[in-house]
């Protein structure tokens, strides 16, 4: 079981970056409303996220961290539809397998919560706790025991980039949970988590940005874009201030950035990247969002479909008069 749970790792956790969203997702899909992830040096050392979400009882706690000991598919129907960010149960026992892993964590109406310990996927400790309600799972020393793995590890404000942008990237999918992302004790990134999606781009990339983004709002064909891209004046040098969304998950999709390019740049010279933040929703059965491991990649059955949604809406914000 070590072994292949040594070999998962390889597949879910490549970097601090990809440690830090299989632990935020699990907090979010535990209701977390509050979750904060901490850092040294870019993850590489140590990382810690705390969540307010619901917690684990006491046996929980112990198959969490058991290979594909997912609580979140229960028939094979669960597999077509699964809303929750993870699925596969192979998250948790990955990243123990390949690091010094702590997960404490306590349900609203128990007394105690349980503390585990796992060194390099051997299970060091369990115990109960004295902790709030709700989890903080921390990694130290990640890949200390696959020196190949650790070699692979850029610098550390290299790999605390990738973190701030994974974390600003659930962030902006979540504008209902407070974020906080602190890097060798400093605080890097806050959202307020007031449910208002302008609020958290506002709290990520500065208030000065918030007067210069147009809203996106359209709906055509079954499909649904709402978001913001902001004005040409603040264009960027690159794709880093976009974030796409599909049925409230980030996605890579090279159609969906070259749609709004296209539109954004129909009548305008093309001379960087507009900052954007767009969320689209079609119907469950129109898309896949599990091609790839890390559920970044996406796959559409009417790419076109998309395409043509995506290019109306992006126009017709622009071609809108801002109020
Ligand atoms: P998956 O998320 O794919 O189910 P994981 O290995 O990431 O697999 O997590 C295993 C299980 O541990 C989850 O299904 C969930 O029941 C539980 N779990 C993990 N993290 C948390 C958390 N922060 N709060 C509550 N439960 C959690
Ligand atoms: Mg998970």
């Amino acid at each position: 079981e070590n072994t292949a749970n040594k070999i998962a790792a390889g597949e879910v956790v490549e970097r601090p970056a990809a440690v830090v969203k299989e632990l935020v997702e699990n907090s979010i899909d535990a209701g977390g409303k509050s979750i904060e992830i901490e850092m040294v040096e870019g993850g590489t050392k140590f990382i810690r996220v705390t969540d307010d979400g619901k917690g684990m009882g006491h046996e929980d706690a112990q198959l969490a961290v058991r290979r594909h000991a997912t609580s979140k598919i229960r028939t094979a129907d669960d597999l077509v539809s699964i809303s929750s960010l993870g699925f596969r149960g192979e998250a948790l026992p990955s990243i123990a397998a390949v690091s010094k892993f702590t997960l404490t964590t306590r349900l609203k109406d128990e007394p105690l919560a349980t503390y585990v310990e796992i060194n390099g996927g051997v299970v060091t400790e369990v115990r109960e706790a004295g902790a709030g309600s709700g989890t903080t799972v921390t990694v130290a020393d990640l890949f200390y025991n696959t020196p190949a793995r650790r070699k692979f590890l850029k610098t550390p404000s290299a790999e605390s980039s990738h973190v701030n942008d994974i974390v600003t990237k659930l962030a902006m999918s979540h504008p209902d949970i407070a974020f906080k992302l602190f890097n060798n004790q400093r605080l890097v990134l806050s959202t307020g988590g007031n449910g208002r999606l302008l609020d958290t781009i506002a709290d990520i990339y500065g208030h000065k940005v918030a007067p210069q983004l147009l809203p996106v709002e359209y709906s055509g064909e079954g499909i649904h874009v709402s978001g913001y891209v902001a004005k040409p004046v603040l264009l960027k040098s690159s794709r880093q201030w976009q974030t796409l969304m599909v049925n409230g998950r980030v996605v890579n999709s090279r159609m969906m950035a070259k749609a709004l390019d296209n539109a954004y740049f129909s009548l305008l010279p093309k001379n960087g990247y507009p900052l954007a933040v767009l969320q689209i929703y079609i119907p469950a059965e129109n898309v896949d969002v599990n091609v790839h491991p890390q559920k970044k990649e996406v796959k559409f059955s009417d790419e076109q479909k998309i395409y043509r949604a995506i290019y109306k809406a992006v126009s017709s914000s622009l071609a809108t008069p801002a109020s």
